[in-house]
């Protein structure tokens, strides 16, 4: 993604009119037919592109997901519309995700202005206001719908808003090789105010995201448009058009079309031909991808060494949820960003749609000037213009006392989205699904691959156990696995203390953060944490670490009267750390990379700046969450299942290069290969 530009993203300038429909100053068009949007949406895109039907189709055929995705989310009257219809026809466990681009996305309170013409879609209009995303470009995944464990069917809905421009934020998906889209709503302004919504490169992206059979349909039939789609191999036909429009357009990618990125390999998998799937690791990471793959109809087996779940880093009884902070816009600065607003939303739909709760407490989070005192030299603690203001803005000292509800004498940031959670509660609801076993107590010292499927066992204990599909979510441990053992991930000691309430702490509304963190009350006790020791395995307590600890907060916040009285109270826990601060998530390459690189690299020409890396077959990783395991958890769990069921990737191609457990090794290799060393053998 191209990161200097517009981080975040100017709003829709609407034009009321008397009618109450909005017009588009920007581009001097509108956004749907005066003659009627809802019944425009009906026709030019639900029954052209004959969605019930091929919806029920494709449950009779045992196919597990439906994918729509659309050019310019507008007032998101197309995607209601789809969803009520998606609602009525019910169609069996077959999931529908619905993918929109949009550039200028409306304000919230236009938009739910606008939604308010159709009483009819007013429910699914709610959802939608409810979760509508801030301005921040990039990939928003939103979960909408209600419960499918508790309702035996799956009426939930993925809503993707790509904020940005639509070639690009396409291009960002199309690399990564593993969708295919069924259906496509091309809804940009018309091509003569807009002509970039037609241009050719993004028709070559629609193109390289279609396969045989994906179909698609406009209300537009501009000539130029309609010839590169058939050069591109679609099939194309006028169709009679809405309203005053004579024609629309509809076409289909055809089977014999030219294979130009041969990219897409069997997008669909039936359900009854699933893959086992065990995940070894029961804490947040192995929890929440569990999760996501037996919510997409895996049948999961978590297996872990403690005595039960969230036994390692995240047993903690209070976990902050807060976004890391970047200076500048960046690949990590899109995935920090990302994963905190994945994490809030998805903390609040799960709360919300009746699983199992886990003491969300959304009270927001207060990062004071001094939560950064050592890692930023220069530059203001509160000056952050890349982020939108819904997301975070500074505040004053005066500010921040006011809303923290105690006294404050630093300026910072105040993220209004973040706030707490139990850990704990947290794992155990993504386990409570009924699709997913734990089987705890169980160490599993070695896998092997038989050719065919993985072999787990513990020699020691005589277990054994096979599956097709092994994810390694064991944090810093997953260097003792043979397989692990070139990853760089290593332990990081935090120890967190327990201090009862005082008259004065209990009033605090929010969490804190500043040399450390301190939370609202949970019970009689706050939680400050952490320490920070790295390359520790020790989970004792230490009296140093809490006197540390409760001497930061105290010189931070002296009138709380905080103290812990002859008392050791806290929880000490092991987290995996990267050398990079980004987790490692993706396939696991086998052993051949490290020495390939490692060993083998001074033999490497100066052209060769990427070894490409063999991998185990059906061995994944998700590791590498250090402190953040809470914002990062639940986007890289989403991310690598929808990697597993080749389904659109929840984050752009250039967000998850710094999740590649490779990348240390190929920024290595990019480093010789410009080396002078290398370059010297070349002729004098
Ligand atoms: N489908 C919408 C609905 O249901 O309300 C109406 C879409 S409106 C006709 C066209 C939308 O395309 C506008 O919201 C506009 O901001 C957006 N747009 C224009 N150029 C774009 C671009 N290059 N990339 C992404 N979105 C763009």
């Amino acid at each position: 993604m191209n990161f200097s530009i517009d981080p975040v993203l100017e709003k829709a300038d609407i034009q009321w009119q008397e009618s109450g429909e909005p017009f588009s100053r920007h581009y001097q068009d509108i956004y749907f037919s005066r003659a009627g949007g809802l019944a425009e949406t009906h026709h030019v895109f639900l029954q052209a592109n004959d969605l019930q039907q091929r919806w029920l189709q494709a449950e009779q055929t045992n196919t597990d997901s439906f994918t729509i995705a659309e050019l310019g989310f507008g007032t998101g009257l197309n995607f209601l519309a789809t969803w009520q219809l998606w609602r009525r026809t019910r169609p069996g466990r077959l999931r529908l995700h619905y993918i929109s681009c949009e550039k200028y996305p409306l304000a919230a309170a236009d938009l739910s202005k606008v939604l308010s013409n159709w009483p009819e879609l007013a429910q699914e209009a709610a959802a939608l206001s409810a979760s509508y995303p801030d301005h921040s470009s990039g990939y928003h995944r939103l979960l909408l719908g209600r419960n499918p464990t508790t309702e035996g069917i799956h009426p939930e809905i993925t809503l993707d808003l790509y904020f940005g421009d639509a070639a690009h934020m396409l291009a960002e998906q199309a690399r990564q090789g593993q969708t295919r889209i069924d259906a496509w709503f091309l809804d940009g302004f018309a091509p003569r105010v807009n002509p970039e919504m037609w241009q050719e490169s993004l028709l070559e992206q629609i193109r390289a995201l279609s396969g045989p059979g994906s179909s698609l349909s406009s209300y537009s039939v501009t000539g130029k448009v309609i010839r590169t789609l058939q050069v591109l191999g679609f099939q194309v036909e006028k169709r009679k058009g809405f309203g005053l429009k004579r024609q629309m357009l509809f076409a289909e990618l055809m089977p014999a079309a030219p294979v130009k990125e041969a990219k897409i390999e069997g997008a669909r998998t039936e359900l009854a031909a699933r893959p086992r799937i065990t995940v070894l690791g029961a804490g947040l990471a192995g929890s929440s991808t569990a999760w996501q793959l037996a919510r997409r109809g895996y049948q999961v087996i978590v297996i872990d060494a403690n005595k039960q779940a969230a036994g390692g880093a995240s047993g903690n009884p209070q976990a902050v949820l807060q976004c890391r902070l970047n200076r500048d816009p960046s690949a990590e600065w899109q995935f920090n960003l990302h994963s905190y607003l994945y994490a809030c939303r998805l903390y609040t739909w799960l709360t919300h749609t009746g699983h199992k709760p886990f003491h969300w407490h959304d009270c927001g989070v207060l990062t004071l000037a001094s939560a950064y005192r050592h890692t930023r030299k220069t530059g203001s603690a509160t000056n952050y213009p890349h982020y939108d203001a819904q997301v975070l803005h500074a505040v004053t000292a005066e500010q921040a006392s006011n809303i923290a509800n105690i006294r404050v004498d630093e300026p910072g940031v105040f993220m209004p989205g973040g706030g707490w959670l139990n850990p704990v509660l947290l794992c155990e609801s993504y386990l409570s699904h009924p699709d997913i076993e734990l089987i705890c107590n169980t160490r599993i010292e070695q896998i092997e691959h038989d050719g065919a499927c993985w072999h787990l066992s513990n020699p020691a204990t005589g277990f054994t156990h096979q599956s097709e599909i092994v994810i390694l979510a064991t944090s810093h441990e997953i260097t003792t696995m043979a397989q692990g053992a070139g990853l760089p991930v290593s332990p990081l000691r935090g120890q967190v203390s327990f201090v009862p309430t005082t008259a004065n702490s209990g009033k605090l509304s929010c969490v804190v953060c500043a040399s450390r963190y301190l939370t609202p009350a949970f019970g009689d006790d706050h939680s400050i944490g952490a320490s920070y020791i790295k390359n520790s395995t020790d989970t004792e307590l230490s009296e140093q670490e809490q006197a540390e600890n409760l001497a930061a907060i105290k010189a931070d916040f002296p009138g709380l009267n905080l103290d812990t009285p002859g008392l050791l109270a806290g929880r000490a826990g092991i987290r995996g750390g990267s050398q990079d601060f980004m987790p490692l998530v993706g396939q696991v390459p086998d052993n051949r990379f490290w020495q390939e690189v490692d060993g083998g690299s001074q033999h490497l020409s100066g052209h060769a700046r990427e070894v490409k890396a063999n991998h185990y077959p059906g061995l994944f990783v998700n590791v590498g969450h250090g402190s953040h395991g809470v914002a990062t958890t639940a986007l890289c769990a989403d991310y690598l299942a929808a990697m597993i069921s080749k389904e659109a990737s929840p984050i752009p191609a250039s967000v998850a290069r710094c999740l590649d457990p490779t990348r240390f090794q190929q920024r290595k290799l990019r480093k010789l290969s410009a080396s002078p060393r290398l370059h010297s053998r070349a002729p004098k």
